[in-house]
């Protein structure tokens, strides 16, 4: 009998930690790698956040706290979501958490019996089937050539099992920002059918193009009684190492996930919480300068590769990925598949990025621009020079 449960057994190690692995190895050989392949920006953690911090635990505030959050944070969340979603909701039906990870981690236990089934569409951020798996629910893939919201395919895969989908935007891997017209008629599937969206925004704050973000709460459930929000201060305040994010949501799920927390981590470090309050703070100011410095980079990176005949490439309108199409050199070719060449190009040019594959989406690459600007020309122009050797 195996020591280890058949719930773990089953789980999928993060596919993409075995390339890591390669990356790791050859940096440190000492060979200059570009690490494209990693979801987090170079950017430092902005220091009205880190002076926030350092005077909590100045302060002494080093203890348990509560486990919902500390009122001050889940106030400041209060007023975000107010003034920008137009939520008609209260304190009660926030929790803060151990980063968005966790939360959902925690979210999935919370709402899932054994075979309950949740839609995913695809692209998707690898975690999302794993999770719904470790809770002992279904994974359903729902696709679309575009890699847009195909409403059609989610509605014929809706069954008498399905309890939630999950709405990504703007997506990690794609880029895109769902429409409008798009969350709508999702919205209008949950409601028809008593479904739960959990909306993963982690990238809601990185919106280019002087688009605002448009989330599945805002075009018709203020009250949050079919979604589920789920937040992470990582990505648009550069805090991924706080560990920080929350949940707004119906108070029964708010319960539960503080039934659960109650027995897991308890309450997210004080001081951590201090520095999530600063960044709301300082949002506006913070967030628009790093919209501005990512497009910039976002631009200079579709500029170095437009000449790419093969490659089919989507302007990403949020997020700091891009997602390009490269199953043109892929056909007719030495590749297996787009993890065989992302080991190539790393091989050859030293430059870690992510096979589509990983994300339920073969035949793509997802190469973050989150980069100092030196190394995303270097680095970018060496996946360019790899692809055109290969037309
Ligand atoms: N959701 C998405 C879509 C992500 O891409 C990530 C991180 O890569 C997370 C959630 C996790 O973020 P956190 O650092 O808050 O756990």
């Amino acid at each position: 009998m195996s020591i280890i449960s058949d719930r773990i057994n089953n789980a999928q190690i993060s596919s993409s930690v075995n390339f890591a692995q390669r990356v790791r190895e050859k940096a440190s050989s000492g060979e200059k790698v570009y690490r494209f392949h990693i979801g987090e920006s170079h950017f430092k953690t902005p220091t009205e956040i880190t002076s926030a911090t350092k005077s909590s635990l100045d302060a002494g505030e080093t203890l348990y706290s509560s486990i919902n959050g500390i009122p001050e944070l889940r106030e400041a969340i209060l007023d975000k979501l107010k003034a920008e979603q137009n939520l008609e909701i209260n304190s009660n039906q926030i929790v803060v958490g151990n980063g968005s990870k966790h939360l959902l981690y925690k979210l999935f236990q919370v709402i899932i019996n054994p075979g309950d089934e949740v839609l995913i569409p695809v692209p998707y951020w690898v975690s999302f089937p794993e999770m719904v798996k470790l809770a002992g629910g279904k994974p359903v893939f729902v696709s679309a050539p575009d890699n847009d919201l195909n409403i059609q395919e989610m509605q014929k895969s809706i069954s008498p099992r399905t309890k939630a989908i999950i709405i990504n935007s703007p997506n990690n891997p794609s880029g895109l920002v769902y429409s409008e017209e798009k969350l709508k008629a999702v919205l209008d599937l949950a409601k028809s059918n008593n479904l739960l969206i959990v909306s993963d925004e982690a990238y809601e704050a990185l919106c280019f193009d002087d688009e605002n973000f448009v989330g599945p709460a805002m075009v018709g459930d203020p009250r949050l009684e079919n979604v589920c929000i789920v937040q992470s201060f990582s990505k648009g305040f550069c805090m991924t190492g706080f560990r920080l994010g929350y949940i707004a949501a119906r108070e029964d799920l708010i319960k539960s996930i503080n039934l659960l927390g109650s027995h897991l981590t308890g309450n997210v470090a004080v001081y951590t919480q201090r520095g999530g309050i600063a960044a709301l703070k300082n949002k506006n100011q913070i967030v628009e300068d790093f919209i501005n410095k990512f497009q910039i980079k976002r631009d200079l990176s579709l500029e170095i590769l437009q000449d790419l005949k093969k490659m089919i490439i989507q302007k990403p309108q949020g997020g700091f990925y891009l997602f390009p199409n490269i199953q043109g050199y892929l056909e007719n070719s030495k590749y297996e598949s787009d993890i065989d060449l992302a080991v190539d190009l790393l091989d050859n040019k030293n430059v870690a990025v992510l096979a589509g594959s990983y994300f339920g989406q073969p035949g793509f690459l997802r190469i973050s621009f989150a980069q100092d600007r030196e190394d995303l020309k270097a680095g970018i122009s060496n996946i360019r020079d790899f692809l055109w050797n290969l037309e």
